[in-house]
């Protein structure tokens, strides 16, 4: 059985927020990311307190969250990402992913903290399998970034693997089980790990003869560029199993300077990079901007994967788009683009053996 050494044992929580001191420059901007609501808003020139400021946030109908939707789920914004919002404008694409509001509170009908049913897939501690062939590795539940539309915002990370020897049952049980020829890591956001860390885990599934592949489900690259570093390309390119980076990207105003760069640089490296995108209300619930999206992505070589519908979980409800419009404009851009350039319009339905075509 691949095990994880003993070197890397000791005092090895793998989700610890980042010691400044001793940090990679990403690792030093997520340590210096955006924290609050108020420093979000003032930094774009908007004052919460200020009566023009109320108005503005009237007029486009956003009342800000409360106190304890923010303990819930606080407020994460890195200075990469906030730097691609336009200062002034609360219709920001990028801002509304990260801006909390009041609706997050409300309870609505139909939404629910888990459902997509995560927990009745878990298979052992810190792995899922939904679909055959494939498990996904629950490998920290830290981000870069909180999005406010998260499918996981209310997972139990505190449940899964902290220190790396508890990673030891999981990778016993995918060793075990030869029918798994792909490994997802997920999260949380799987590139929040250290490099060290990462390689610890990649190189003990890599050992494993029946994976294939191993794909990291990650947004790092998209709202903290400078994750992207030569070190993690080098340690993906010498994997045995075939790496696949899939990045989460939600507007044209995202894939931008340093962040074009980065998703260019994983590009060229080889590995494939997919990107799936959620259908958000005051996002990118219009053609134009989807169509931009996916000229985007595909101009720096990441292919469009998934359009998901999103996934109804509890204090969201103010993101759904009617999926009608999405069916509507996925079928407008066949007729704008090239074929490999539209993202499959999809939902997550438990129990099904894979994500359903809407
Ligand atoms: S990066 Fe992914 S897991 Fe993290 S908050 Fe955003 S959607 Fe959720």
């Amino acid at each position: 059985m691949p095990s994880v050494p003993d070197a890397f044992l000791a005092n090895s929580d793998v989700s610890s927020v980042p010691n400044p001191a001793r940090s990679d420059g990403w690792q030093r901007e997520l340590a210096n990311a955006i924290r609050s609501v108020e420093v979000l808003l003032r930094r774009l020139n908007l004052n919460p307190h200020d009566p023009q400021t109320q108005s503005q946030l009237q007029i486009a109908g956003i009342q800000l969250a409360d106190q304890d939707t923010l303990q819930h789920f606080p407020v994460l914004v890195p200075e990469n990402f906030l730097a691609r919002m336009t200062p002034g404008d609360l219709h920001d694409p990028l801002l509304r992913q990260v801006l909390p509001q009041a609706a997050e509170s409300l309870s609505v009908a139909g939404f629910v903290p888990d459902p997509v049913s995560d927990l009745n897939a878990r298979r052992t501690v810190g792995v899922l399998q939904k679909y055959a062939g494939r498990v996904l590795l629950i490998a920290t539940g830290a981000c870069a970034v909180h999005c406010r539309y998260c499918f996981r915002r209310d997972y139990p990370y505190a449940e899964e693997p902290r220190r790396l020897q508890d990673w030891q049952p999981a990778l016993d049980e995918i060793a075990s089980d030869h029918s798994i020829t792909e490994v997802i890591f997920s999260g949380g956001d799987p590139f929040m790990l250290n490099d060290a860390r990462l390689q610890v885990l990649c190189a003990a599934l890599d050992q494993i003869p029946h994976v294939e592949r191993i794909r990291f489900h990650t947004r790092l690259p998209v709202v903290l560029p400078a994750r992207v570093t030569s070190e993690l390309i080098t340690m993906l390119t010498g994997l045995r199993a075939q790496p696949i980076v899939v990045v989460h990207a939600n507007h044209a105003n995202e894939l931008v300077s340093d962040c074009a760069d980065a998703l260019r640089k994983l590009v060229r490296s080889g590995i494939p990079v997919l990107n799936q995108a959620v259908l958000l209300s005051g996002v990118n619930d219009n053609l134009g901007a989807l169509e931009m999206l996916c000229r985007r992505l595909i101009n720096l070589g990441v292919m469009p994967y998934y359009l998901h519908q999103l996934d109804r979980v509890s204090g969201t409800a103010h993101f759904e788009v009617d999926r009608a419009l999405g069916q509507q404009w996925i079928q407008n851009l066949a007729a704008r683009l090239p074929g490999y350039a539209i993202p499959r319009f999809v939902q997550e339905i438990p129990g099904e053996p894979n994500k359903t075509t809407l």
